[in-house]
C-alpha cells in the first residue's frame, strides 16, 4: 500500500507527457519554454488570481514573495508554528524575524484572534499557512493586515485547488505561493513553485526576482535567485491540469468518506463553514500513544506519516530566538496527536476499508 500513489495517476497521462517531453528535448526550449507561460496563464485563470509566476520550489516562492517587500533586517513576519520548516526557514534567511502566532484547534491553522498581541512597529507581513489543503480564515487574516498595513502571504504549498468562501485558495491575500513537490496535491516531477497576486507592480518585481534580478538581458536591477520552472515541469503540471479537477472531487469525496467512517472513533478534519478541503494530508488526531500507533499501522503495512511532530519554535536551529516548550499549547499539543493516513485520488473503497480497520484494531 503506498502512502501517495503517483503511479495510478501517471498512467492516466503518460502518453500527453511522453509526446510533450519530447517535444521539448527535438526542440530543446529547456529554460523558459513556452510550457512555462502556458501553466503560468493556466493557474493564473484557475485560482482567479491576476498574475502568476513560477520559480523553481514552494520554497523560493516564499522567498521570492517576501524579497519582493524589501523589507529590512530585523523586519518581523508572523507566522504558524505548526507548518513545514520552509515557512520560517525562508524569513529566517532573510535575515528578518519569525514571530510565531498559535493555532486553533479546529483548522489547525493560525488563530486569527491571537495575531494583534504580537504586532509591533517592525511588523511587516503576516504568512499564515492553508494546512493540510485547507484554507486559513483569511478574510480575518485580511482585516486585522489592513489595518496594520502588512502584507499577507498565504503559504498554499498544500492547499491549491481549495475554497474559501467562494474563491480559490491562492487568489485570497496580497500574495500566495504554491509548491509543485511530487506529493503536493498538484505536483509536478521534481521541485517547483509558483507565486500569484493581482499587484501590477509585485509581479514584474516577482518575475525579475527569480531570474537573477535580471530586468532585460544582462541588465541586472536587483539581487535576484536562479528560480525558473523548469520547461519539463511546466510540461508535466500542464498534462496533469487536465485531470486536476476531476482529481480535487475525487479527494473530497475520500476525504468525506474516510470521516463517516473514522469520526466516532478519533477526531477527524474540521471542515470550516462555506471552505473545501484538497486533503493534502488526510490527518487524524490519536488520543494516545500515536508512535506506537503509527508503529502498529506499520505491522499492518498500512503507512502513516507526521505532519509535524515538532513546531517550529522548538527546533533547534531556532533556539536563539528564546522559545519554550509551553509558548504555543495547541501547536505542541496537536504535534503529539496527529498523524496522516494514506490520501490521494486513486484510493479505491477497499483499499480505504483496509486502511479504517486497521485504525481500529491499532487504536
Ligand atoms: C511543501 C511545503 C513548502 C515548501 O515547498 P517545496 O516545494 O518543497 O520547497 C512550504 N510550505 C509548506 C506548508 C509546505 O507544505
Amino acid at each position: 500500500m503506498q502512502f501517495i500513489d503517483l503511479q495510478s495517476q501517471y498512467k492516466i497521462i503518460e502518453a500527453k507527457i511522453s509526446s510533450s517531453l519530447q517535444d521539448i528535448c527535438e526542440n530543446a526550449r529547456f529554460i523558459l519554454g513556452r510550457e512555462v507561460s502556458e501553466i503560468e496563464e493556466k493557474l493564473a485563470a484557475y485560482t482567479g488570481a491576476e498574475y502568476a509566476i513560477s520559480c523553481a520550489s514552494g520554497t523560493d516562492a516564499l522567498q521570492i514573495a517576501l524579497m519582493a517587500l524589501n523589507l529590512e533586517v530585523g523586519d518581523e513576519v508572523i507566522t504558524t508554528p505548526f507548518t513545514f520548516f520552509a515557512t520560517g526557514e525562508v524569513i529566517a534567511l532573510l535575515g528578518l524575524k519569525p514571530v510565531f502566532v498559535d493555532i486553533s484547534e479546529d483548522s489547525y491553522n493560525i488563530d486569527p484572534t491571537l495575531i494583534e498581541a504580537k504586532i509591533t512597529d517592525k511588523t511587516k507581513a503576516i504568512i499564515p499557512v492553508s494546512l493540510y489543503g485547507q484554507c486559513a480564515d483569511m478574510n480575518a487574516i485580511n482585516a486585522i493586515a489592513e489595518k496594520y498595513e502588512l502584507t499577507v502571504i498565504e503559504d498554499a504549498a498544500q492547499s491549491f485547488g481549495a475554497e474559501y468562501k467562494g474563491k480559490k485558495s491562492c487568489n485570497l491575500s496580497t500574495m500566495a505561493t504554491a509548491s509543485f513537490f511530487p506529493s503536493k496535491p498538484l505536483g509536478c516531477y521534481g521541485d517547483g513553485g509558483m507565486v500569484f497576486t493581482d499587484n501590477e507592480k509585485l509581479s514584474q518585481d516577482i518575475k525579475i526576482i527569480r531570474n537573477h534580478g535580471q530586468e532585460k538581458r544582462y541588465c541586472h536591477s536587483k539581487i535576484g535567485l536562479n528560480s525558473r520552472l523548469d520547461t519539463m515541469q511546466a510540461a508535466v503540471l500542464l498534462a496533469k491540469m487536465d485531470i486536476f479537477p476531476d482529481e480535487v472531487q475525487k479527494r473530497a469525496q475520500i476525504g468525506a468518506r474516510y470521516t463517516k467512517l473514522l469520526q466516532n472513533l478519533v477526531k477527524t478534519p474540521d471542515i470550516q463553514d462555506n471552505q473545501t478541503h484538497v486533503y493534502a494530508q488526510y490527518t487524524i488526531e490519536v488520543e494516545r500513544d500515536r508512535d506506537g500507533f503509527c508503529e502498529r499501522m506499520k505491522e499492518k503495512n498500512i503507512p502513516t506519516a507526521v505532519h509535524y511532530p515538532r513546531p517550529l519554535h522548538l527546533q533547534p536551529v531556532f533556539a536563539d530566538l528564546g522559545f519554550k516548550e509551553g509558548d504555543f499549547p495547541i501547536a505542541e499539543k496537536v504535534s503529539k496527536h496527529v498523524l496522516s493516513l494514506p490520501m490521494h485520488p486513486y484510493l479505491d473503497e477497499k483499499t480505504q476499508d483496509e486502511i479504517v480497520a486497521g485504525v481500529k484494531e491499532c487504536l
